[in-house]
Formats: structure tokens, sequence, C-alpha cells
């Protein structure tokens, strides 16, 4: 536009540090009308350095300040992040206490990512010519075909002159060099090749020709074509696209035999783009479902709830088919063109919800995952977009899974976000900032988009059967399984009295032990449950009672067995177990607690014939660790399953009869006020994971303090019971839900100095939060990587007085940031800590 030429535009950009705030650039001329909000530009920032910067607003008011740099490039041709994006991470930046460049971070897949200076590549088309070269651009190549990336300051350092943009500018335009993060170009597509008819043969009737002159003189040939038409379905109304490798798989069809039919002209290949992401084509309808009455009247409150921008709790007891009922509300979203959000507390747990949903939407669903690489995570960020150029000619997701991260994808126009066992912590990111909970994100993206928000649990979170119960959330039952299956029986087995008998083995009573062997002999599976928090094995001399610790943080060393080493599980020191004890010398060191790997191998000395499978974090490191264990419990290869936290999520086991928990005090007795309500999830949960259809399921939870009330309503199913004492006791000691809670920790390697820091800010915090404040106390584990650590908990109110809690805390922390004291203390900030 002509009248564009005349107008000197302003940007205000994100820089991918922790600064706070915006900063204001000019735009050149020649950019006018080439740069929007969201797009990735090039900025100097400071003396010489240079970073990308993403672009948040373009207004034409210069600032007051005087001299304002010039935008140096553009790196993207459209935005790649949207409004409603930069809402949600406002949002999250002022409520999390920390920068929008952090959310940034959090929020962007690494490719995208910001937050290193500028990287120069060589391109990867450029071929090299000397004579077209100037002698600096020939100074660049040389440096680029030895050290292959350059930062811009690498550049100047080589050129020798600090303003290299415009040198980079033009070797991008020549198609020498380009800027790293342009991951979008350099995505290409994988294709397959495919089989299909050819033209003349499409229609019955030529191919029955066709497969006649077969019959008579190639019939291995005819006998291929027939799978291949069977295989694909290509004369019914849902054919299948079928590719090489996959047909080839078959035993009727060999290569031989397929490029004969080929030579033929009867049947032919084509390439199609595939998606670097497994699908499963979709086999299923939820159509086909029929809703029992409990089912069908809980879909009909949810309807009302969610219209508009409602939320709404469903709690339905384990196998109630909640499942289900998400598939149902799902497809009448994506039916009526919006995107829906399945939000899933750890993605690498719940291989089989994937799997349903890929059943029902097939292609239609997008899986995001930390543990997929980077042009996986690029394709669905990508696809989680409606195009926008002619660069990106995909069908978007529909329905978009994945674990907390999945927020940040650039939805346009959600229709409904799902927030699946909404009670898990790991909801929750506890480092680095931004330290968000996906679930109470999630309503704010909601109410970003304009759409309904439906949390699901079994065991809600306290603070969100709270938000039910008083009238913030609409509140939904579920209380049967469905089908015939019935809630498992629940045993409480006094291992007090039964080691006072002399009957333990180990850690199993007599009764669990005999659980099991029923189980097995009867050809049904075992999972048992050993919650890890602080019940790790450990080394402990039998004479001075010395317990080996890590030389850099304040923890008792884990011993694993089978790498035969002891380590820290808070900064990975590791070393090798002692034959004697340090301390005094003795050779009496023994094995104190128990961990999963003790268990699994006591079992396997109690059950020699047994197939013993574990499943923690020592077992699922790797991409697919997980699945593996998971399939082979499913398959029946593995008989009892050992395991953590791990094993009480999201699974679903036809043959599973049998459910222990090992230990119920380790969690109960945990210091901190979730405790109970943890131990409660956890068991009910893992109970879940019990019963077979026509059979019910038998769960032995051993506890040497069988009286405890948890106890008692973890037997009964009385969730009720437990949250109204919860309530009492929170209310009591000023606890989530009635307050919210911040904790300030801070840390340094001088202890001295991390105390007076500590008293410094306290003393400054006090007059704000009076008796809502508490310490500064050191915490559990009070060093970590020589750090020492000292804390402070904050509570607030909810409302008004809480937002001004928290603006007057920034205050004071600015504050005390820039006392050079303190200058070198580091402050973390935890919002709403689990
Ligand atoms: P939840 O998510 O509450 O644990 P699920 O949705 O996994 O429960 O349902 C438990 C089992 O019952 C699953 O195998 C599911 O397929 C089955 N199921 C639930 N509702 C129905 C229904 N209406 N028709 C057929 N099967 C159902
Ligand atoms: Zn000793
Ligand atoms: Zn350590």
């Amino acid at each position: 536009m002509a009248e564009q030429e005349y107008i000197t535009l302003f940007a205000e950009v994100l820089l991918p540090l922790p600064v706070k705030g915006y900063f204001t650039y000019r735009v050149p001329q020649e950019l006018n009308g080439l740069v929007a909000p969201g797009m990735r530009v090039v900025v100097q920032f400071g003396q010489k350095k240079f970073y990308t910067a993403l672009i948040r607003r373009i207004h034409n008011q210069p600032p007051k300040t005087m001299s304002v740099k010039y935008l140096l490039a553009a790196i993207d041709p459209w935005p790649v992040v949207n409004e409603k994006q930069f809402a949600l991470w406002e949002w999250m930046a002022e409520y999390y206490l920390c920068t929008v460049g952090e959310v940034m971070n959090a929020a962007l897949p690494s490719a995208y990512k910001l937050a290193s200076e500028t990287r120069v590549v060589m391109d990867p088309e450029f071929v090299k010519d000397g004579d077209l070269l100037s002698d600096r651009e020939f100074m660049v190549v040389e440096a680029l075909e030895i050290q292959k990336i350059l930062t811009l300051t690498d550049i100047s350092r080589i050129v020798g002159m600090t303003k290299v943009i415009p040198l980079i500018k033009t070797m991008i335009e020549k198609g020498i060099v380009r800027v790293e993060e342009e991951i979008t170009e350099r995505y290409k597509p994988r294709t397959e090749t495919c089989i299909r008819l050819t033209e003349a043969y499409r229609s019955e009737a030529l191919l029955n020709a066709g497969m006649d002159r077969l019959n008579k003189r190639a019939y291995k040939q005819l006998q291929a074509l027939m799978a291949y038409i069977s295989m694909s379905r290509c004369f019914t109304d849902h054919p299948l696209e079928i590719s090489r490798p996959e047909l080839l798989k078959t035993p009727d069809i060999s290569a031989a035999q397929l490029d004969g039919l080929i030579k033929k002209g009867i049947l032919e290949t084509y390439s199609r783009n595939v998606s670097r992401l497994n699908h499963d084509e979709a086999s299923d309808s939820s159509r086909n479902i029929v809703f029992s009455d409990a089912q069908k009247q809980v879909l009909a409150e949810l309807k009302s709830l969610l219209k508009g921008t409602g939320i709404a709790l469903l709690k339905g007891v384990t196998s109630s088919g909640k499942t289900e009922v998400y598939i149902h509300l799902i497809e009448e979203v994506i039916g009526s063109g919006k995107q829906v959000l399945y939000l899933l507390p750890e993605i690498a747990l719940t291989t089989q919800i994937i799997r349903r949903l890929q059943k029902y939407f097939g292609e239609k669903v997008g899986v995001y995952h930390s543990r997929y690489n980077e042009f996986e995570r690029i394709e669905i960020w990508n696809k989680a977009n409606i195009p926008l150029s002619d660069n990106q000619q995909h069908q978007p997701y529909q329905v978009l899974l994945g674990a907390r991260s999945a927020l940040f994808l650039p939805y346009t126009d959600l229709g409904l976000v799902i927030v699946d066992e909404e009670h898990d912590s790991s909801y929750k990111q506890n480092d680095p900032a931004p330290r968000y909970n996906a679930r109470d994100a999630a309503t704010v993206l909601g109410h970003i988009h304009q759409c309904p928000v439906l949390m699901g649990s079994a065991t809600p979170s306290v603070e969100s059967f709270f938000n039910a119960v008083s009238g913030k959330y609409g509140l939904v039952n579920l209380n049967e399984r469905f089908g015939s299956l019935q809630m498992p029986e629940i045993r409480i087995v006094n291992i007090r009295e039964e080691a006072r008998m002399k009957r333990m083995k180990s850690h199993f009573s007599p009764q669990l032990l005999d659980a099991i062997k029923q189980a097995l002999s009867a050809g049904e599976q075992v999972i048992l449950f050993q919650n890890r928090r602080g019940f790790s094995l450990r080394l402990e001399c039998d004479t001075c009672h010395h317990i080996p610790e890590c030389i850099n943080c304040d923890v008792t060393l884990t011993y694993h067995k089978q790498v035969n080493v002891m380590k820290c599980h808070y900064c990975g020191y590791t070393t090798r177990v002692p034959d004697i004890c340090p301390e005094c010398h003795s050779p009496a060191v023994k094995m104190r607690g128990f961990g999963t790997e003790k268990v699994e191998e006591e079992l396997s000395i109690l059950f020699p014939d047994a197939v013993i499978g574990r499943m923690d974090l020592d077992t699922t490191r790797t991409k697919n660790a997980y699945q593996r264990i998971i399939g082979d419990f499913e398959s029946g290869k593995i008989d009892v399953l050992v395991g953590t936290q791990m094993v009480t999520k999201g699974l679903d086991f036809d043959n599973v009869s049998l459910v222990g928990v090992l230990y119920a005090d380790g969690m109960m007795s945990y210091p901190d006020f979730r405790a109970l309500e943890r131990s409660y999830q956890l068991m009910a949960q893992v109970s879940g994971r019990a019963g077979r259809r026509y059979k019910r399921g038998l769960v032995m939870i051993q506890t040497n303090n069988p009286k405890h009330p948890l106890l008692q309503w973890v037997v009964d199913d009385n969730y009720d019971a437990m949250f109204e004492q919860q309530l009492s006791d929170r209310y009591k000691y000023k606890y989530p839900p009635y307050y919210r809670l911040i904790e300030v920790s801070l840390r340094h390697r001088d202890y001295e100095l991390l105390n007076k820091a500590a008293s410094a800010l306290a003393g400054m915090l006090k007059p704000v939060f009076g008796g809502l404040m508490l310490g500064p106390e050191y915490p559990l584990v009070s060093r970590i990587r020589n750090l020492y650590i000292k804390n402070l908990m904050l509570k607030t109110g909810k409302g008004l007085q809480g937002k001004q809690h928290k603006a007057e805390l920034a205050r004071q922390l600015e504050i005390f940031k820039a006392l050079p004291d303190y200058k070198s203390v580091r402050i973390i900030i935890d919002v709403d800590p689990v």
C-alpha cells in the first residue's frame, strides 16, 4: 500500500531473556507490511548482542526515549503465535509471578526457541563458488565450513565489524546461509509408497475380466491381487490406503508378484505424505456406543453445564465410563468444526487412552508429547493451527491430546478443554518457571477461547471438589462402574501384628502371599504398589548407624542393585558401594528400607515360576520402555507388575484380580498438608485396577496402623468423609482451598549469607503478611547441588486481598533483588506449590 511508505511503525517485542516487559524497536520502511504480531525478528539488545525476538504489537506511537533501534530482519513470513496464546502467556506471567519471556520459553517448541542468540548455518542448497562471494562473505563461508553454526557475535568477530546484520541479510538473500530457526522450511514431509489399482481396473467388472486372465496364466499373482483387494477394502465404502511394505508383510504377496501385477498395469504405485507420527485408522465410531441409563443422565447434565463457558467436574468412580463420555462430547464438538484439547497428566503413562481416542478419531487426533523429537513436535504445532499459507497445506488436528505443555499449542478455535485425572500432581510444573498448574491454566484457556472446560477424576483434588460443592464449578456424579463390574473388595492387613507373630516373610504378610498364590494359580494377574518416596533402599552401618549421604545434597544415597552403585536422586551423584563403614570401618553395613527393586527381587524368590515386571522411574527412562512393560503386562507375558505411582494411573487391564499396597504408612505420614489426600487418591486409584468383568477384584493394603480413619474411608469408598475431614483441617490451619500458598525459596552456596538474606527478606515481608508468613525455614532437603536452601511460605486470601498481597510481594522482591549484598542469592517463587 502506497500510504504505508510514509508511516513510521514501531514494534514492541518480547525478548528471550529473563527481563520484564516488552521492548520497542523501529520498523524499517522496507519491512512495513511484512511484519505482524506473532512473527519473529532479529534485534540488537545491549551493546553487541543480537537476539531473535517475538513481535507482540505494532503501532505508530513513537516511544518517549530518544534512541530507538531498528528491527534488523524478519524471520517468519507468517505469525507463529496468535493473540489467544499471548493472552494465556500474559495471564501466566502475572499469576505465577514470572516473566512473559519465561512463559514463551516453555511454550515454544525448541525449534522455534528464541533463547539463544540467532544462529547462522550454511544453506544446504548453497554451492560454493568463490567468484560470486565478497571477501567478507567468503570469510563467513569458510568459518561455517569448519564450525557449522555461528552466532552473530561470532560472525562479527570473524569479519571484524560490529554491524553484521546487513551482511547476513544479503547472504540469506543470496541463498548462502540461513537463520537456524527456520525449521518450517527445512522440514520436509515424509512420504511412503502406496499401492492402488490402476484407473483401468477400478471397476469390478473390468477387474473380474483381468482376474480371469490371471487365473489361467498366473495363479500366484491372482492370489496376491485378491489379498490386496481384501486388505484395502477398495470396493467398499471405507477403502484403506495400503503401503508397499505393509502389503509385503502378508504371506500371500511377494515382491515378485507385486511387481508382476504392476508390470501388467493392474496395480500401480503412488507416493503419499505421511505424518511422522503414528496414526491408527479410525475404526470405531462412538455412534455404536450404547450408554447405560446412568451414563445418559451424566451426559445430559454435562451438556447443560457445559453450555457457553461453563466449567464442570465429573466425579466418576474408576471404570464408570468417563472416557466414553468424553469421546461422545468430543465428537459433538468437532462435529461443529471446533477443536478439543484433551489434557492428560503424564502422556507416557497413558498409551491406552491415546489408542482409544485414535480408534475413534483416527487422523484427527494429534498427540503432543515431551518425548517426541523436534520434527514431530513442530509438525503437531503446525497442525494444531488452521492453515495459514500455501506452505502449510494440511488438515488441522481437531483433537489435541497431551500433557501439560499441550496448553501452549496455537489453537485458534477451541470448543472444549478436558482435564482428565484432574487431581494428578504432574499437572504442576515444578521447575523451571513458569511453575504453572495446567489444570488451573486450562480454565483460563477456556475463558480465552470462550469455551467450556470439563475436569474428570474418580478422586478429585480437594481444591476442585471444593470449587464444585461451593458452586463455582458444576458437579456431576457417576457412581457405578460400567457393566456388571463391582467395586473391588478392600482388606486391611495389620502387618505390625503379623510381625509380632513372626509371620512376615520380609515385606509380605501371609495374607498377601496367599492371595498372590491364588491369583497366579487361577491364571490371573497381580499389581503390587510400593510408594517409593522415602522408602528406597539405603545403606546403614549396624555398628555406628552411619548412613551414607550425598556430598552435594542433604539427602541419603539410594542403593541401585542392578548397577551396584549408590546414587543421589537430586543431583545424580553416584559412588560405589563401600565394603566397610566409611565412619567406623565396621564391615557390618546393611541394606535398609525397601524399594520396588527389592520387592521385585524378593518376589522372584518367593514365586520362582512367575514372571515379574517392574515399572518405576528407573525402568521407564527410554522412549518406549513404558509401552513395552504395559504391552507385556497386557498380553500376559508378565504375571506380577511391581511399581510406584506409575501403576496407579489410567491403566485398564482385563485380567488383574489382585492389587496389593505393600506399605500404606509411608505415604500417610509424609510431612505435607496434602499427604492424606494424596494417600487416599493413590490407594483408591490403584484399587481401581483390580477386578475383571464378572469377577470382583481384591485389594490388600498392608499397614502398621490399621485403625487409621483414612484406611477405613478407602475401604468404604468414602471420598466425602476424607473431603470433610481435610476441609476442616485446612480451614483450621489456613491451607488451600481456603488460602493460596506462595513459596519463596532462597538458595546460596554460602550458608551464612543465605541465613542473613532470608531474615532480611522475611523482615521486609512481615509487615505485608503478618501471621500469614511461615519461616524462614530449612526444607526437608536443605541442600541440593551444594546450594543451601531456606524457604518462606506465604499465605494469601483469595480474590482482591490475594491480588494485592501478590502485587506487594512482587514489589518487595524487586527491592530485595536490587540490594547489593544479596544480588547473588537465587530466588525462586512458586505460586500454588504442590
Ligand atoms: P473410566 O474412564 O471411568 O475409568 P472407561 O471409560 O475406561 O472408564 O470405561 C471402563 C470400561 O467400560 C472400558 O473398557 C469401556 O470401553 C467400557 N465402557 C464404558 N461405557 C461403555 C458403554 N456405554 N458401552 C460399552 N462399553 C463401555
Ligand atoms: Zn559404622
Ligand atoms: Zn546430590
